[in-house]
């Protein structure tokens, strides 16, 4: 029995997580659930799973839930998630929560020897090599849930590092508005921009599909997931989404992973790394998905992808602003004050403003990532 904390269980990710494990009650138990804003479907899912300990936003709403369940451990707020995380019951944490607030319970499941099943990018994004560096000291795994990462892998055979890799090559559809003009692109609303034409995704990361800020993200969770030098990690638009990640070894073999464009996938393996589960789901049909193509992204129609390189270069706190900053774009864009054109001139700016800091401490990064939401928001002030 592999007994699981599930942080962010009402995210699109969260819901995946226990959709598998109802199909597995044999092999999985939930010991621990925490969401953010959707008590109503936490209530459903503490029916279901029975966890032992829960964790919400508010003090006011663990004392609410608390009173209609007093056998239940209720908990809330960051202080919450990172209980949860390091619970003496818990074997493997999934990490699905939206953005900044994953870094501390990741790095609580870490310590306390706990495998993790990372589905929130923002936390490599931000402290990637921190992550890395305290899961090679207390000797834990960290199996990625993002489909690109859980490609690559799954081609590496689970081993995080291999000497012989040349390149990863992470494939990105394109998003919604791949065959438009950049200008109509850019004047694009949040309606047409949620409707991604390959995953199912929650609003923000469909978004950041759409700029192709999600890739540019995703390439600096490669570069500590995998340890390799971000020249060595590429991009190639693949629309069909049935090639998720490719690696490249240095004899020139190249080891790519196909699936249905299907997030209970990669989520199914996260669980159950290194076995697989028989997932009673559609399979993949080469004959019936068309032909197959590639080709490398437009760096002008996408400019994200070069901001997040260049963030990367920087090192230091530039990653963690980058994130924050398209945090604060995208909402301001989803509630439809600038069209999708600005969001990455809005991460640019405060790109620019940023003096670089070296990554210290949990608090400095988390410092960057506070400021970068303020100066994202007095940017967003001067575009209006
Ligand atoms: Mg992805």
């Amino acid at each position: 029995m592999r007994r699981l904390a599930v942080l962010g269980s009402t995210g699109s990710i969260g819901r995946g997580v226990l959709e598998v494990v109802d199909l597995f009650r044999d092999r999985f138990t939930v010991e621990a659930l925490a969401a953010g804003g959707n008590v109503a479907l936490l209530r459903r899912q503490i029916d279901r799973f029975s966890p032992r300990k829960v964790s919400v936003r508010s003090r006011g709403e663990a004392e609410r839930l608390k009173a209609e369940k007093p056998h239940l451990e209720v908990l809330w707020g960051e202080e919450g998630l990172v209980a949860l995380a390091s619970a003496e019951e818990v074997d493997l944490v999934v990490i699905a929560v939206v953005g900044a607030v994953g870094l501390r319970p990741t790095l609580a499941a870490l310590q306390e020897g706990k495998r993790v099943a990372l589905a929130t990018k923002e936390v490599m994004v931000m402290a990637g090599e921190w992550v890395i560096r305290r899961a090679e000291e207390r000797g834990v795994e960290i199996v990625p849930v993002d489909s690109e990462h859980s490609a690559l892998f799954q081609a590496l055979g689970g081993k995080r590092k291999a000497e012989a890799i040349r390149r990863l090559i992470l494939t990105a559809s394109g998003g919604p508005f791949y065959h438009l003009p950049v200008e109509e692109m850019q004047r694009a609303g949040p309606d047409q921009a949620l409707r991604h034409p390959v995953w199912k995704m929650g609003p923000k990361i469909s978004v950041d599909s759409a700029t192709l800020m999600n890739k540019g993200l995703e390439v600096i969770e490669a570069r500590w997931l995998f340890d390799l030098p971000p020249e060595r990690i590429e991009v190639l638009i693949h629309p069909q989404g049935i090639v998720h990640g490719m690696v490249e070894f240095v004899d020139g073999s190249v080891i790519a992973q196909m699936s249905r464009p299907d997030m209970k996938i990669p989520i199914a393996y996260a669980l159950s790394y290194p076995e697989r589960l028989p997932l009673p789901y559609p399979v993949l049909d080469l004959h019936r998905s068309g032909p197959l193509t590639f080709h490398p992204p437009d760096l002008e129609r996408f400019p994200a992808l070069g901001l997040a390189r260049e963030a990367l270069e920087a090192g230091g706190t530039m990653p963690a602003v980058l994130n924050a900053a398209d945090e604060i774009a995208v909402e301001a864009f989803l509630k439809g004050r600038i069209p999708l054109g600005k969001v990455v001139e809005v991460v640019r700016r405060v790109l620019e403003r940023h003096t670089w800091r070296p990554l210290s401490g949990v608090e400095e990064v988390l410092e960057a990532d506070r400021w970068a939401r303020e100066e994202a928001r007095k940017v967003l002030e001067g575009i209006r």
